[in-house]
């Protein structure tokens, strides 16, 4: 019996060592931390030996093979002591990906991976085919293997795809690429890049490559690396050569044959951001011969995630709109363009070093008053002190909320879209989006 060793007893460690035990391995799961109570429960019942607080080296030098969290760098000394003793370290998206056959579509980039994740799933499952989403959403990749589905949807991060070897899904996308977590990449924006472009490195000719041919970042690499995958462009600015754009409003696929799918006016999901993740999502589909009329049935009718752009509620004639998930500046953009009335706009948590100039333009348009909510606002008085002449700070989402009631007037919109990381106040995105929630439901 090979032994596997499991570093990480999250969602993604526990899922690898359930694959492992049913593949027949010696499965030892180590986490230096403390397992939630639901995986220790998963472990004890399915007979999987494990431990926490800390990592016995002797049960884990001795591997096979080791599967490693995403969240642990490989910079650790255990890590290294691994790589010295020559024991194979792979991720769980490559470890899954060893048992299964099925169709695999790989979704990653900056911003918009679990939405357009979600949308392609949404549109196979309207198709009738069998497939199930996971990876960096949900349920693991390898849990959803146990499972035999014919195809897979796989949200995938960056630290995900550093893991791999020879995954290869047969349709990738890369949404788009903005500075991100480059504390993990030796504050190299190159780094991460790369780090992206790994979702494609074991793709040939006969898979696909759909990437945003607006993103110069993206197209940059793509000019300058050698690629084997078929490249499947879309565009929102201008026509593309076999790929997917814009025509009088109307999403239009050009790949072998041409499609026009829909009218983005239908589209159930606002803003120019959310066209781009349709555009991507039926490409996908278009690709996979799923009719047009599904897809677009499926794009009407799909619900967004939750704490994207999420709307809450409209009270006195005002909309509360959910952007929690907004983390970094780029997200925040597209939050606010997508608004169409003038805005009070809840910002602020850790700032990573943001950059706040590409928004102005939109603080001048339609933003009436800001409220700072962070432990440290000051980079944001900074940015925006004198663009508005309402800029008032809290450290409580109920008071941030109430000062926006007070402030709004019908017909306008109330956004939180922080720009910024939650762990200042909050627990993590969901928690403040949850708070953001509760607080307007109380108004
Ligand atoms: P991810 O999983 O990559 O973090 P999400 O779909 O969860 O992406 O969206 C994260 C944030 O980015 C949300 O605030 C959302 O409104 C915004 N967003 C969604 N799609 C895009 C896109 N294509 N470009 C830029 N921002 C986007």
């Amino acid at each position: 019996m090979k032994r596997l060793v499991i570093l990480g007893g999250g969602e993604s460690g526990v899922g690898a060592a359930l694959l492992g035990k049913e593949k027949e391995y010696k499965v030892f799961l180590s986490d230096s931390g403390k397992i939630a109570q639901k995986f220790i429960d998963v472990l004890i019942h399915n007979e999987i030996e494990w431990e926490d607080g800390g990592h016995t080296e002797s049960k884990i030098l001795n591997a096979d093979l080791v599967v490693k969290s995403p969240g642990i760098p490989d910079h650790v000394a255990l890590i290294k002591k691994l790589h010295k003793a020559t024991i194979s370290v792979i991720s769980e998206i490559e470890f899954a990906s060893l048992f299964t056959k099925a169709t695999i579509i790989g979704i990653t980039g900056s911003n918009g991976k679990t939405t357009t994740t979600m949308m392609v799933h949404h549109i196979l499952n309207q198709a009738g085919l069998d497939v199930a989403i996971g990876g960096n959403i949900g349920d693991s990749f390898a849990k959803q293997v146990l499972n035999n589905n014919a195809n897979y949807v796989l949200e995938l991060s960056s630290f995900q795809l550093d893991g791999i070897e020879k995954f290869r899904p047969h349709i990738a996308i890369i949404t788009n690429i903005t500075p991100d977590h480059l504390d993990r990449y030796d504050y190299k924006f190159e780094n991460y890049i790369a780090s992206k472009f790994r979702i494609a490195m074991n793709q040939t000719s006969e898979d696909y490559l759909i990437y945003d041919a607006d993103d110069a970042v993206i197209v940059s690499y793509i000019n300058t690396h050698p690629i084997q995958s078929t490249l499947v462009p879309f565009s929102l600015r201008k026509k593309v050569e076999n790929g997917t754009y814009l025509e009088q409003n109307n999403i239009l696929i050009e790949f072998n044959n041409r499609d026009i799918i829909m009218s983005t006016t239908n589209l159930a999901l606002e803003g120019k951001h959310n066209i781009k993740n349709a555009m991507a999502a039926s490409t996908v589909a278009h690709l996979l011969k799923i009719r047009k009329a599904t897809i677009r049935e499926s794009l009407e009718g799909f619900q967004g995630a939750e704490h994207r752009l999420e709307q809450v509620l409209t009270i006195n004639k005002v909309k509360y709109v959910n952007d929690s998930k907004a983390t970094n500046v780029n997200a925040t953009y597209y939050a606010l363009e997508s608004m169409n009335t003038p805005t009070v706009w809840i910002v602020g948590g850790v700032d990573k070093g943001n950059d706040y100039s590409s928004l102005f333009p939109f603080i001048n348009e339609k933003v009436k008053a800001i409220i700072c909510l962070g432990k440290d606002n000051e980079s944001l008085f900074d940015a925006f002190g004198n663009m508005v002449d309402t800029i008032i700070e809290t450290q409580f989402m109920s008071e941030a909320v109430k000062i926006a009631y007070k402030i709004a007037t019908p017909g306008e919109a109330v956004l939180l879209s922080p720009a910024c990381a939650s762990f200042d106040l909050f627990e993590n995105y969901e928690d403040r989006g949850q708070q953001f929630k509760a607080a307007v439901r109380q108004l």
